[in-house]
């Protein structure tokens, strides 16, 4: 008989359990999307330990170390972790895609340590741990930086702009109390680029890839608003540049599962933001728009299953549904919508949310965008408004 944690028993065998760690819309997202692969999939609550269910997070009668026990495999939905407990997950041998490219993702000193590895570009930087670091920053990297903790950032948080000497001076004298030594900083020179995209491929235990067409993605204060998906005005040579620069990170990080970069766009050249070694916010079209989505496909990278297809079925855009309770059901009344909902408490910034919109081409999703900003809060509608020229 299948032990109680089981929530589709009659699927399971006794070695298809899957444990995520974390317990966020991301470990929600793969349960949903790969449950349906016979998969038991169970997620952990990565400050109290404990193992949930990873849709309506009811606590599950199993042990952290029994979840461990029982694993034919170990991945995670998020890079902060705390360090013992990614340190026992690669302890077990099964944690995929491995404590290496959770460090790379978690800390940006290490990050920046890898991208030059393996010669990628990206943003010219100084490390700040101490405040006469600041100065000497500015000296290197110009007027206009952007200051960031080097661990614990996510959706803009722990990031300074520093874009005037009075902005020096003013973060200078936030940050008397820093303790540098236990987090260090990183000033990065604020690129003035045409747009960002990001790359979100996936690998297999085999070391095989596949790539989604790169994705358009809009930010406001350093959190998505907007992805567009395939990007427009994509030439082949850029899908080949990003692709090649996936490799690189993917080969030295002997890396399984989703990896996503992100980039800023310089003309025909790509310049590494940042990476993530996990499922991701721009690859959230894919529930819509592509064969697989990025959340089975991560599964099955860690399963040990064959990748399903990346290709584009439709037309994309992603919008993100930030510090907003959830949107009247009228919104269902405009074609092709498809809200995603997490299910958390409101919080200001918190990501609640996102609503995939699908179009044959890329006017008619425009349409169709314009008719859902019409369903948003006003927030959300201020903020998308000058994306779609409305
Ligand atoms: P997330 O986890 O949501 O991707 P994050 O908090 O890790 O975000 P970054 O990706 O480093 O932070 O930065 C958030 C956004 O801030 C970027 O997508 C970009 O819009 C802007 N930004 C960050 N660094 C730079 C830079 N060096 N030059 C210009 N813009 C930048
Ligand atoms: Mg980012």
């Amino acid at each position: 008989m299948a032990p109680p944690y089981f929530s589709n028993s009659s699927l399971n065998d006794d070695n298809n359990l899957v444990v995520i760690l974390g317990h966020g819309q991301l470990a929600r997202m793969m349960y949903l999307e790969s449950t349906q692969l016979g998969l038991n999939i169970i997620a952990v609550n990565a400050n109290t330990r404990e193992c949930v269910n990873p849709v309506d997070k009811t606590v599950l009668n199993i042990t952290l170390d029994e979840a461990f026990d029982d694993a034919a495999v170990i991945t995670s939905e998020f890079e902060h972790l705390p360090l013992d407990l990614l340190a026992k997950a690669e302890l077990s041998g099964k944690f995929l895609p491995n404590a290496k490219a959770i460090h790379a993702g978690a800390d940006r000193i290490v990050e920046k340590k890898l991208l030059d590895s393996v010669n990628v570009r990206h943003c010219q930087n100084v490390i700040v741990n101490g405040l006469s670091d600041l100065d000497k920053a500015s000296e290197t990297l110009g007027e206009r930086i952007i200051l960031k903790t080097s661990r614990d950032g996510y959706d803009g948080y722990g990031q300074w702009r520093i874009f005037s000497p009075q902005d020096l001076v003013g973060v200078k004298s936030q940050l008397n109390e820093h303790n540098f030594e236990k987090m260090p900083l990183v000033a990065e020179r604020c690129i003035n680029f045409e747009r960002e995209l990001s790359l979100v491929g996936v690998t297999d235990k085999n070391g095989n890839h596949k790539f989604y067409p790169l994705t358009e993605n809009h930010h406001a204060d350093g959190q998505l608003v907007l992805s567009l998906a395939p990007a427009p005005r994509v030439t082949l040579e850029l899908e080949q540049q990003a692709q090649d620069i996936y490799k690189k990170i993917s080969e030295q990080l002997d890396y399984c599962g989703v990896l996503a970069i992100e980039f800023f766009q310089l003309k025909d050249q790509l310049i590494v933001n940042e990476i993530a070694p996990r499922v991701h916010n721009s690859g959230h079209w894919t529930q819509q728009g592509s064969v697989t989505s990025q959340f089975e496909n991560h599964i099955r990278a860690v399963a040990g299953y064959p990748l399903g297809e990346t290709r584009a079925t439709s037309c994309v855009a992603m919008i993100n549904y930030v510090g907003q309770s959830k949107p009247k059901a009228d919104l269902f009344t405009v074609p092709n919508v498809h809200l995603h909902w997490y299910d958390k408490q409101v919080r200001p910034k918190r990501k609640m949310g996102h609503i995939n919109v699908t179009g044959s081409t890329p006017a008619q999703l425009l349409e169709t965008v314009k008719t859902v900003k019409n369903f948003l809060p006003d927030a959300l509608a201020t903020n998308l408004a000058p994306l779609i020229n409305n």
